[in-house]
């Protein structure tokens, strides 16, 4: 039966930035939709433990700090001595720092770099070695941006490593594919999420955004259930080195 095809039961996914926000919303979901889960952090992730196990399935908490791919072979190895093995990985952990191109640091430059494009790059190198090992073919998601598409202002860094992660999921989608692995994107578009804590706080930035959106609100964590499901699951197996925008019609204006 088709929806048979969208059953994570047995199955294992590592989570990035599980402890709140679009992280904590997907780790969710593919627990209901029956994986054990693997949350990555660098703080405490109390409540998405609590709920992950209140479906009935366990979750690993592993307290990291992403802004350097040290604990990269780490996360592997505790997932696989706990668990076994590992299915699924989301890259999504991310920080955004806004400044005027102008006055933009070295130090914001390579914080949100390191976080958002080379550890993803590296803890998909670690995973994908793992799925190979396996021989059990694999799927990788990782986590865009409307400024995957789209230039924005003041997040050169932000908009330079999510334009990044559209191409590199290209790119390891073309090499993988033969291993079974599939390479994907989600690109989120506006989210209530700490992230855009203080772009939603702007009265004049939130209504411009609000009044853009043709579904007229703020996403919400809820949002990327299905997607995230979706490409985590054998439903996509043959969608590879895709970013899909989860926007409410914000790229169709
Ligand atoms: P968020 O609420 O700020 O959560 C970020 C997550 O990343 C937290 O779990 C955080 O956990 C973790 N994290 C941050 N720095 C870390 C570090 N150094 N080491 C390990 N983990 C770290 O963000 P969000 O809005 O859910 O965003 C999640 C992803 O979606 C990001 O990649 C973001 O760029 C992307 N996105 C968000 C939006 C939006 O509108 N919200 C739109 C497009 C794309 P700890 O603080 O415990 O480390």
């Amino acid at each position: 039966m088709v929806l048979d095809g969208f059953n994570l039961e047995g199955k294992v996914a590592i989570v990035t930035g599980a402890s709140t926000g679009l992280g904590q919303g997907m780790a969710l979901a593919l627990a209901q939709a029956g994986a054990n889960v693997v949350g990555v952090a660098s703080g405490e992730m109390v409540e998405t433990k609590e709920k992950v196990e209140s479906y009935g399935k366990e979750f690993l908490a592993i307290a990291a700090n992403l802004l350097t791919i040290d604990p990269v072979n780490d996360i592997v190895e505790k997932t696989v001595k706990r668990f076994g093995k590992v299915d699924i990985l989301v890259n999504n952990a991310g920080i955004i720092r806004r400044e005027d191109s102008i006055n933009f640091t070295e130090k914001d430059w390579d914080d949100v770099m390191n976080i958002n494009l080379k550890t993803v790059f590296f803890l998909s190198q670690a995973v994908a070695k793992q799925f190979i090992k396996q021989e059990s073919g694999g799927k990788i998601i990782n986590i865009a941006s409307m400024l995957s598409f789209q230039g924005g202002i003041r997040v050169p860094s932000y908009t330079s490593s999510k334009s990044g992660i559209m191409g590199l999921t290209r790119l390891l989608a073309c090499e993988w594919a033969k291993h079974n692995i599939n390479v994907n994107g989600i690109a989120p578009g506006y989210m209530a999420t700490n992230n855009t804590k203080a772009l939603r706080a702007d009265e004049k930035r939130n209504k411009e955004i609000l009044d853009r959106i043709p579904a007229g609100r703020w996403g919400l964590p809820q949002d990327l259930e299905g997607p995230i499901v979706f490409l985590a699951s054998d439903a996509s197996n043959y969608v590879n080195g895709y970013t899909i925008a989860v926007d409410g019609g914000w790229l169709a204006r």
